[in-house]
């Protein structure tokens, strides 16, 4: 588990463990967790044995993300990455590592988040306009979230596939810059929103003639996220291949 000591890396620590068949050994942080539950802590990948593990998950920041995709690769070790905010770069870094190994990312392994997509990419065609709030904590470093901008580019692709085109907004003139969030592209609008207390939230707002329907999703706590994990690390090995989401394995 890289990011081993984080906010996620210690919940999947815990919850992993839970999992039949599942042994979380190896929690590798810069700095010492505060829980091992029962895994050995490491400064660096470089210190891990490789023999003794079957997938790495990480759970850290963009740069070490890379790091994680170059030792998995070397070593022939799967890989979910669950780390969001990576740039195009470090993206397409990850992406050729995957020719020497198995990845699995996503920027949401809640189930609820993945079917909430699913559900957008359903309704897109079928309504004028869409906008996204994502609500998290205020501790999170990267806007908007990549949950969102995943669910932006499934509603763009489900809109384009019907043919259907947002027409120009007429709100033109700001008193406030910014007020109407960010174009994530077609006129899908998506605002930011940061609070103490908050844990992980996306409402999908759909717009058409005289009617709205709003898809919300809600994770209380980072445990929402284990079953998606598990479903990853389950179903990832050193097989070759760069595999975005786990929307395929969940029938
Ligand atoms: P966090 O800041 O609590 O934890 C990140 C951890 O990574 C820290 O402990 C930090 O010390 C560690 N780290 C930094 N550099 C490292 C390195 N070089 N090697 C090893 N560890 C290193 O953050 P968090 O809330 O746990 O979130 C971690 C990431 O997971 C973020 O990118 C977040 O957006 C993402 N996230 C994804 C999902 C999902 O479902 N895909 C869900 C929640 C969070």
């Amino acid at each position: 588990m890289v990011g081993g000591a984080g906010r996620m890396g210690q919940s999947l620590a815990e919850n992993l463990n839970l999992i039949d068949g599942m042994v979380v050994c190896a929690l590798v942080d810069t700095h010492e967790p505060e829980h091992l539950y029962g895994a050995t802590y490491f400064a660096s990948l470089a210190q891990v044995d490789p023999s003794g593990v079957d997938v790495v998950v990480d759970f850290s920041q963009p740069d070490s993300v890379v790091t994680s995709a170059r030792w998995c690769a070397t070593n022939r070790v799967g890989l979910v990455i669950g780390t969001t905010g990576l740039s195009d770069d470090q993206r397409a870094n990850v992406e050729s590592a995957a020719a020497a190994t198995g990845i699995i990312m996503a920027s949401n392994f809640s189930l609820g988040a993945v079917l909430s997509e699913r559900f957008a990419a359903m309704a897109a065609p079928y309504f004028e306009r869409v906008e996204i709030i994502e609500l998290h904590h205020d501790r999170k470093v990267d806007a908007p979230s990549g949950t969102s901008l995943t669910v932006a580019t499934r509603i763009r692709d489900a809109r384009a596939a019907a043919g259907r085109v947002t027409p120009e907004e007429p709100t033109k003139r700001f008193t406030l810059e910014g007020a109407r969030g960010a174009d994530a592209g077609d006129g899908v609008r998506i605002h930011s929103v940061r609070l103490p207390g908050l844990i992980a939230h996306q409402e999908l707002l759909f717009g058409g003639a005289g009617e709205g329907l709003t898809i919300r999703h809600d994770s209380y706590d980072r445990v929402s996220f284990v079953q998606g994990v598990a479903i990853a690390v389950a179903h990832v090995d050193a097989t070759p291949g760069f595999t975005w989401g786990i929307d395929d394995f969940i029938t």
